[in-house]
């Protein structure tokens, strides 16, 4: 079946604009004009792109099923002490999803490439944002229990979203009217390893700062109250691998030591990927452990679970995230769309001299 439909051409570094250029990454590109069908035949054919989209879209059924058991099998709904958890699993679902479709269409034009990784970055920020409420509720070691700092948290780590957003949208083309228009775009020859920093900076940032109680938790605190218990050793495994993604997004090894050789398999954002996931999986336990076995306590000495302190900052940072892609999308959804045909030679030329639209 597969042999009877024809996959769009595949292209090697030197037959795309710098733009689209991976870091060490020679062969696999795709058109940087695809079409949205040869955007999705490309989830069947081998690309540079193919493993990124599958490694989070694959997994957006795993973390949709866990959110659908909990609604219906547990009632989740019925239960305010189970709404944090439903918030950190929307946002469990919601990132990766962004993130395949962000690499199934970023080769539509660079204008689309900018746009879809807008949303990826917009994801990742309430990912974070649903980090924070989960542990705010389950996490927390007693110690630190409705001080100061847990009640400015969520507060916060609302903030930090915004922050974190803007600042990843920023590091591909500057601000919006002022740095990059519909037909200017003044920021873009910039180093590409400036808007890299940026955007390891937006992500780490918020991650350090959700993970205070469990750093103090897991590594720090001695004595009473520090909620040393079974699940600490699923903590250590979900720090671990977060600090293996963020290692293997800074570094882009293994590729950087063998150029060309892990093109299709095995090149660190899919690796990114992975250990992401595996990263939330470990979480994802780690804070049902949590939830279960410290309920009691938490029930009589927290701060009670409302709707205004779990999905009222979500909903928040829902709508203030699109606001804010929406600012840094707004130059590139007025401008002009390249005429360039997009079949037959044409299209290898296109390929090859690049495209002036953005
Ligand atoms: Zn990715």
């Amino acid at each position: 079946m597969l042999s009877l439909i024809k996959f769009p051409r595949i292209f090697s570094i030197n037959q795309v604009p710098k733009v689209f250029h991976e870091d060490s990454i020679i062969s696999g590109y795709r058109h940087p004009r695809s079409s949205a069908t040869d955007c999705i035949l490309s989830l069947f054919q081998m690309t540079n792109e193919t493993l990124n989209i599958w490694t989070h879209f694959l997994p957006t059924w795993y973390f949709l099923w866990k959110l659908v058991t909990v609604v219906l099998m547990q009632q989740g709904w019925q239960d305010s002490f189970t709404w944090p958890l439903l918030v950190f699993l929307s946002s469990c679902c919601i990132y990766p999803l962004a993130s395949s479709c962000a690499h199934t269409f970023s080769t539509m034009s660079l204008r689309a490439r900018h746009i879809c990784f807008f949303f990826d970055y917009g994801a990742l920020s309430l990912y974070s944002l649903g980090s924070a409420i989960v542990y705010s509720f389950y996490a927390f070691p007693d110690k630190w229990l409705n001080s100061s700092f847990h009640q400015w948290y969520i507060p916060i780590a609302v903030a930090n979203t915004v922050i974190c957003t803007v600042l990843a949208c920023y590091s591909r083309l500057g601000f919006p009217f002022l740095q990059y228009n519909h037909d200017v775009v003044k920021r873009l020859p910039e180093s590409p390893k400036f808007g890299k920093f940026l955007r390891i900076l937006a992500f780490a940032y918020p991650y350090l700062f959700d993970n205070i109680p469990l750093f103090y938790r897991v590594f720090l605190c001695t004595g009473e109250g520090c909620t040393n218990n079974d699940t600490n050793i699923l903590h250590y495994k979900h720090i671990s691998l977060a600090f293996l993604t963020g290692f293997l997004f800074a570094t882009h090894l293994p590729e950087r030591l063998a150029p060309g050789s892990f093109d299709y398999i095995g090149h660190s954002h899919q690796l990114f990927h992975v250990c992401g996931i595996l990263g939330t999986h470990f979480q994802m336990l780690a804070v049902e452990q949590d939830m279960v076995t410290r309920r009691p306590w938490l029930t009589v000495n927290s701060i009670p679970v409302s709707s205004a302190n779990s999905m009222g900052p979500a909903v928040l940072c829902v709508v203030l995230n699109l606001i804010i892609i929406l600012l840094f999308s707004l130059p590139l959804l007025s401008g002009p769309v390249c005429k360039e045909s997009k079949h037959g030679k044409d299209k290898e030329k296109v390929a090859t001299k690049g495209c002036s639209c953005y």
